[in-house]
Formats: structure tokens, sequence, C-alpha cells
């Protein structure tokens, strides 16, 4: 039996930005499609952080002449403005990581204007059937725009289940302060559906021309795929996402809950694709799980019970950068850890709030110890191992700017 097509997503294969993003539109009935004259487009592409050092911008953000092709053509079918802006990531604020990315120029070329999300005022909106997010702040251009287009960065992601792409993208929509509320594991799956509910993308199109495999979203390498894929269901776009990196689309928990709550079609058989096959572009993308390991051979550890919440921090705590090749280390961490009863160590580091009681037993002892207590401890390693090491310890006062 043949199964009823539901959504269609247009793949397009190729390494211009630009004449992909258009061949996309183009497959699924041109712009004009989804925006109407007089229409006000705000676009949110994957604009998170600066690309650690060494590294291009495309490895990380959304291509800028990808989204300048979207602008034109957002013009072209009558907008009568055009705006592109997220919120980044690590607490970075909007103008300073679109300088870095070298955002501005492009966007504005192409005849829109960049909004810097992390200085707009915010209001709270209310997210029709909301599972377990009733309420969200947005910045107030969010409730302007007619036609609100999603732009995702095709890259993997530990803590969304394996990969951010469509949905995970949606996470810049509400401003950076409230993402340590539901950013943990499971909850953050459940939080991104929500997250669709509110933001209903008129068309989602993901940047997979330079994407990132294993350690992303930030720290992981590239891998060319020379690829973008779109559609205007996010679930439907997001399931042929997972699929050409190599992953089952029910493998990744912000698939499943969609499809349960009845958010768009991840069932490949009821997905009309349109454009380049899937075999075409397809490629097994490395995991981003993180090692169970240090990085530094002289960092003993002591996992424990640890759940995925202090699981993915292990290679980062204490920071690799810092660990001294001629002093020995501990980590413990995860519930009910088993750690024998003399420890050689110059400093001990206690990861979560699971594991707190062992920072006091130690202390007692006499040891060195950095207690880490928080459950999960993302937004700790956020502000003191993230964002100082992908920014650099000189350019961190530049960029970090509280508003
Ligand atoms: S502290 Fe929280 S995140 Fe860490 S292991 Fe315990 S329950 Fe998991």
């Amino acid at each position: 039996l043949k199964a009823e097509k539901q959504a269609t997503v247009a793949i397009v294969k190729g390494a211009d930005p630009r004449a992909s993003a258009k061949q996309v539109v183009e497959l699924l009935g041109g712009m004009k499609k989804f925006v109407k004259p007089n229409d006000f487009v705000l676009i949110k592409p994957n604009i998170v952080s600066p690309a650690p050092p060494g590294r291009p911008p495309e490895d990380v953000v959304t291509d800028p002449q990808l989204v300048a092709a979207l602008v034109e053509q957002c013009l072209e079918a009558g907008a009568r403005k055009v705006m592109v802006g997220d919120n980044p990531g690590l607490g970075f604020s909007s103008r300073v990581i679109y300088e870095e990315t070298s955002y501005e120029e492009p966007i504005r070329e192409a005849g829109g204007e960049m909004s810097y999300f992390t200085e707009e005022p915010l209001v709270k909106l209310k997210v029709p059937g909301g599972h377990l997010t009733r309420e969200a702040r947005v910045p107030k251009i969010f409730t302007e725009a007619d036609v609100f287009l999603n732009i995702p960065k095709m890259k993997t992601n530990s803590m969304s289940g394996g990969v951010t792409l469509g949905m995970k993208n949606l996470v810049g929509v509400p401003p950076f302060e409230d993402r340590p509320e539901w950013h943990r594991w499971p909850e953050i799956h459940y939080h991104l559906v929500d997250l669709l509910k509110l933001c209903k993308p008129a068309l989602t199109i993901i940047d997979g021309i330079i994407a990132m495999e294993g350690r992303g979203p930030m720290a992981g390498p590239a891998i060319r795929m020379d690829v973008v894929i779109g559609g205007p269901d996010t679930v439907a776009v997001d399931a042929v996402g997972a699929e050409i990196m190599g992953f089952e689309p029910m493998e990744i928990p912000s698939i499943q809950v969609a499809e349960r709550e009845d958010m768009g079609v991840a069932d490949l058989n009821r997905i009309d694709v349109v454009g380049t096959p899937i075999s075409e572009v397809q490629k097994r993308f490395m995991r981003p799980i993180g090692p169970v390991i240090h990085p530094s051979p002289n960092v003993k550890v002591y996992p424990g019970g640890a759940c995925y919440g202090c699981q993915v921090w292990i290679s980062m705590v204490p920071n690799p950068f810092e660990v001294k090749p001629d002093k020995k280390y501990v980590l413990i961490t995860g519930q009910r850890p088993r750690v024998p009863d003399q420890l050689e160590a110059d400093e001990i580091w206690v990861l979560g709030k699971c594991a707190d009681p062992y920072a006091k037993k130690w202390e007692k002892r006499g040891h060195e110890v950095h207690s880490v207590p928080y459950c999960p401890p993302h937004a700790w390693i956020t502000d003191n191992i993230l964002r100082p090491t992908i920014a650099g310890r000189d350019k961190m006062e530049m960029l970090y700017t509280k508003e």
C-alpha cells in the first residue's frame, strides 16, 4: 500500500547557499505562497555564538548568504519589511555576535534589517496547547511580524538528543536568561515542541552546506554536506534532516514528542520529498554524546550514577584548557559514586548536586575541593567554562554584555 503523503520537503544539493536556498523555495511553490504583499517577515537563523578560536563562523552559524537570498525572495514576493535576528547562546549579546559572524552586511545588501533580540523589549505570550511551557517571554518584534521563517544550521547536539535542526533553532526566540529553567533532559524535548506551538514557522529551511558533526553545536568538526532542506512542516523537515545525518528520525526525542502531539509528520513514508533524493546527500554523522573520560589523563573520574545532565560535562570539568600537566585531579559526580577511601589528588572537583555531599567529606580531610552544586550544572558550565573558552579570555568582557 502506498502511504498518503501529508507533508512536502524539498532537498537541493549544491555548494552555493544562495542558489540552493532559492531552489528549495521554488520547489515548494515559490515565496509568494508563504509571504503576501505588505507582510512584515521575521527571519530567525542560528546565530548562536562566535566560532571557537581558529574556526570560521560558517562552521557554527547559519550562512548569512543563504539568509540574504531568502530576504531577497521575501522582498520580491512583496514583503514591506524583512528583519533578521536571534538570541545568541552562552549569554552573548546579539549586536556583538552579528559583528563577529559578519551577519550585518549581506542582510543589509539584500534589503533586510537586523533585529537585536537581546536589546528588544520582552513580552509574555501564552503558548497555545503548551504541554509544560504555558507562557514564554519573546522579543516584542516577534509579535509584530506577519510571517516567521525558521532557518537552522545542520549540526549535532547532545542536549537535544542528537541533532539541532528546526525545532531546536526555536530556542533562540525566548531570551537566554529563560533557558536554564527547562534546559534539562528530558524536559527540553517537550519544551522544543511547545516552542513550535508558539512560533509556528511558515517555513523551516536547514542550512546544511557546511554542517557540524560530533561534539556539536559548537565544538565538533565541520562536515561538508552541500545540502539545503526546507518545507512548511518543521517536524517533517527535521525528520528528513535527521535521516540525511544518518539518524533514524524517531531516535530524536523532540521528533517523538512532536509526532505524539500531532505537530507534524515524522514518518518518512508520508513525506513527499521533492528535488534531490535523500540517498544522494546522506552521510552518517559522528554522534555528539560526550566521552565519559576526561581528555587529560591526569584527571581520574568517579562517575557514580550520573544522569545525562552531569554526564555530558565529564570531559569539561575541570576545564581541560586549565589542567596543569604536573598536578593530579579527581572528578566525582553522579548519584552514590564509588570512591576509594584514600584519594591522591591536588584538586578534587565535585560536579552536580547529587555528588555534593562528597565535597564536604573531602574538604574535611584537608583536600582542595571545587564544588559545582547544581542540578543540572549547565548554567555554571556555560558561565565558567564554555563562554570563556569559546570567546577566549581576552575577548570575554567585550562579548558578554548583560542587558
Ligand atoms: S546533579 Fe542533577 S544532573 Fe547531575 S547527576 Fe544528579 S540528577 Fe543528574
